[in-house]
């Protein structure tokens, strides 16, 4: 059940990390007023495949795209679309990929400026809350404190929680055990051992926690349509610190929330 990772699987992790890291930021650096999804995808998959990866959503469960990209009220997997991009919205980016054998999987959201201080405050409070997550993933710890002190964070800003999509470990497969979910109880749930490799991914609503699944049998959108944020990285347990493979940095050279 522990799902401990060996250091060499560790090392093509981190280099699965990497490579989600830095298509996200090739991806957000395109970002801008009259853009499609479709292209921010194109650009995503050939970014992924000039570095000998694969995409790693791409026909998973039959999903049609390299990219999930979550306008506005939507949650989670969005699929890429003609739609153009504009001032105001949110654009959350769920990138997947796969190297050597094992997958990598982040998440970012984005915001096309000038956007309002409601949906900004909603962008800081749900990549901070990840990062209250992060902090609870060490050895010797629950799963339950992560999600515990993601909720706190989420909710003590005014803010909801969704309930019916989860973290995951990360290996050989895209979604492996334990689920990592957003809300919970302290001391609860599986015991994190060094070694598990885990991606914690907050998504978090500005109005009602409830969720429907649209039509397209993939997007997921908040039930009273209003704003929502998702942000994913993926860390090693560790004893005292987590080691976080995936990253943001590449992002925070060039881009600001305004
Ligand atoms: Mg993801
Ligand atoms: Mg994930």
């Amino acid at each position: 059940m522990h799902n401990i990772k060996t250091e060499e699987e560790i090392d093509i992790l981190k280099q699965n990390a990497d490579l989600v890291s830095r298509t996200l930021a090739e991806v957000g650096k395109n970002i801008k007023p009259g853009v499609s999804t479709l292209e921010l995808d194109s650009i995503a998959e050939q970014f992924i495949r000039d570095h000998g990866a694969v995409p790693g959503f791409l026909g998973f469960n039959g999903y049609p795209n390299t990219l999930c990209i979550s306008i506005n009220s939507e949650v989670v997997h969005g699929i890429p679309s003609k739609y153009e991009l504009k001032e105001g919205d949110i654009v959350s980016v769920d990138c997947g990929t796969k190297y050597k054998g094992l997958y990598g999987d982040s998440a970012y959201s984005f915001a096309v400026p000038p956007i309002s201080d409601p949906v900004k405050k909603l962008l800081k409070v749900t990549e901070e809350s990840l990062y209250k997550g992060i902090e609870m993933a060490i050895d010797g710890n629950r799963v339950g404190d992560i999600s515990h002190a993601v909720q706190r964070h989420a909710e003590s800003n005014g803010f909801s929680v969704v309930r019916e999509l989860v973290g995951h470990g990360i290996g050989k497969e895209m979604h492996e055990r334990p689920e990592v979910p957003n809300y919970g109880n302290k001391g609860k749930g599986p015991k994190l051992r060094s070694g598990m490799a885990i991606c914690i991914e907050p998504m978090i609503n500005l109005g009602t926690k409830n969720i429907y699944q649209e039509d397209d049998g993939w997007t997921i959108r908040t039930y009273d349509r209003k704003p929502s944020a998702h942000f994913e990285l993926t860390v090693v347990v560790q004893k005292e610190k987590a080691n976080v493979l995936s990253t943001f940095k590449y992002i925070e050279e060039f881009y600001e929330l305004k």
